[in-house]
């Protein structure tokens, strides 16, 4: 049976932007990847639940973005569980729906990745997937974090670092757009665009939200 190869896109996406769907993108074309599932982030353990937009509007402005790509798809598979939400959980039910014919790429922000030796059973994570860094060029990630390159490399190189100019967009600059009024046209889907005006989402301020589309 052919290894089917699957990147998961784990992040907030609050909201989703073309940076997001530019990496993910790239990554299918870099790694040859069958399928590109973006993963909307549940509870994890480092974050406030309630300075993060409702998984709701988090997880259908995912599925409006995606939508035209025939290889990317949502899953709910973060968001529909209960309680702390850590990666190798997360790992281990896609490979149980998945079995053993697959080979997993786990795709997030390089400043995410820094982070992963602190996570929950990360000796065994790196066994269960290979981690693609998202960075804008000119990154350096080994000059920010030597020994974290090398622990990789000394892993049998399961860390990639993938360079995406369009990951200078960032969702907090978007909703300090929005909230402040001004255009995120270009840096969303149109149809997410619409979606965060229609919800209000970012933009307590009505009047604020009535500038965009003058
Ligand atoms: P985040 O806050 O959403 O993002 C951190 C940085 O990475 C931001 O600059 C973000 O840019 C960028 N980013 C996020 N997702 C990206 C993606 N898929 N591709 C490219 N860049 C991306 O990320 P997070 O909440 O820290 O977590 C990222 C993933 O790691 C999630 O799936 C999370 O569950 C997992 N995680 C697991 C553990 C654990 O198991 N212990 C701990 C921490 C994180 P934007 O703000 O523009 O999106």
């Amino acid at each position: 049976m052919e290894t089917k190869r699957i990147g998961i896109m784990g992040g907030t996406f609050d909201p989703i932007h073309y940076g997001h769907l530019v990496t993910a993108e790239a990554a299918r074309g870099q790694f040859q990847l069958d399928q590109v599932l973006f993963l909307p982030s549940g509870t994890p353990p480092h974050k406030d639940p309630t300075q993060v937009t409702d998984t709701k509007h988090r997880y259908t402005m995912a599925v409006l973005a995606t939508l035209t790509n025939p290889h990317f798809e949502v899953s709910r598979v973060d968001i529909d569980r209960t309680g702390t939400t850590y990666t190798i959980d997360t790992l281990r039910i896609l490979q149980d729906l998945h079995g053993t014919a697959v080979r997993l790429f786990f795709i997030t922000g390089a400043d995410a990745i820094l982070e992963i030796m602190g996570w929950k059973d990360s000796q065994e994570l790196l066994g269960m997937a290979e981690f693609i860094a998202a960075t804008r060029p000119g990154f350096q990630l080994e000059d920010q974090r030597g020994t974290i390159h090398h622990w990789f490399s000394s892993q049998n190189k399961r860390l990639h670092i993938l360079q995406v100019p369009a990951m200078a967009i960032s969702s907090t600059d978007i909703r300090r757009r929005v909230r402040k009024g001004e255009s995120i046209r270009y840096l969303v889907p149109e149809t997410v665009d619409y979606y965060i005006r229609k919800n209000r989402l970012y933009a307590p301020d009505v009047q604020n939200s009535a500038v965009h589309h003058e």
